[in-house]
């Protein structure tokens, strides 16, 4: 993959670039088995076309939450086929799905935000804690000028949801930063960047946002505080904690039992790291 075109990019973000592997080395290094969250959107092409070109040692995956648009499943193939590297797709518990369903019908989420964090719990958050129940790091993409509730992100911190080091390797990059690595070096990208979905989840629940919008304006529109706009992948713990007691206990009986039966195998494997 080392042959893939690397065409001219702006002299003042190579800086940028090299920071970026430079962290990326120390991660594959020194924080094994590292993981490397990835849903396909303009900012995480950018890192997973670094990672599989020179970081093999990252795994990479990605949360398949059954309702995500054609666009997205068509970019993971062709990512896969072009740096010939296997993405690990984390699908939600059937059960959980199913009761979900039974109880608040399948696009339940619209009726309210309790609903809403309910299916994102199922879909999202519960695969993410088995994606990461034997890691001792994961990445994201989060940049800090995405969002309100992205401002303060660090590029590293500790997760105490999942009990490992989180890092943000793409903080302070901007949305220029992020278009000009791709055009440069020829990166694929999700074809609903074209028609005005600056950031892109799930089809039911993202639709593309009008001129001088937020970015995240079309992430759950019918929402309207902009300071909640987030499925809770990325949530402080106690705040997580508050969500999951609120939203799964009404909507997701058997989800807790799959979930409880989860933390439990990531207590005990953390206390096997700390053993260590
Ligand atoms: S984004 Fe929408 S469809 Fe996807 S998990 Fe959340 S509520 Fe469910």
């Amino acid at each position: 993959m080392n042959a893939l075109p690397e065409l001219k990019i702006a002299p003042h973000r190579e800086s940028k670039i090299t920071a970026l592997k430079t962290l990326l080395a120390d991660i594959e290094q020194n924080f094994a088995p590292a993981a490397f969250a990835s849903s396909f959107g303009a900012e995480d092409m950018v890192l997973l076309d670094l990672i599989a070109r020179h970081f093999k040692g990252i795994e990479i995956f990605t949360l398949d939450t059954g309702r995500l648009p054609p666009e997205t499943l068509t970019l993971m193939q062709r990512t896969q086929t072009r740096y010939r590297i296997n993405v690990t797709a984390y699908t939600p518990a059937p059960e959980a799905v199913q009761n979900y369903i039974s109880s608040a019908g399948l696009n339940g989420f619209y009726e309210s935000m309790a609903k809403r964090q309910g299916c994102c719990q199922i879909r999202k958050i519960e695969p993410l804690a088995r994606a990461l129940a034997d890691k001792r790091a994961w990445l994201t993409g989060l940049r800090r000028e995405q969002a309100p509730t992205r401002a303060d992100l660090a590029e590293s911190e500790f997760d105490a949801v999942h009990a490992l080091t989180k890092f943000n390797p793409l903080i302070d990059w901007t949305n220029d930063d992020v278009w000009d690595y791709i055009r440069a070096h020829d990166v694929p990208y999700n074809t609903l960047h074209d028609r005005g979905y600056p950031s892109i989840g799930c089809e039911p629940c993202t639709r593309a946002v009008k001129p001088g919008e937020d970015a995240r304006a079309g992430r759950w529109w019918w929402e309207s505080t902009a300071d909640q706009k987030e499925c809770g992948l990325h949530t402080a713990a106690s705040d997580f904690n508050a969500q999951a007691t609120s939203s799964i206990t009404k909507y997701a009986s058997v989800a807790i039992k799959i979930i409880d039966k989860d933390i439990e195998k990531v207590i005990e494997k953390n206390i096997e790291k700390v053993r260590v």
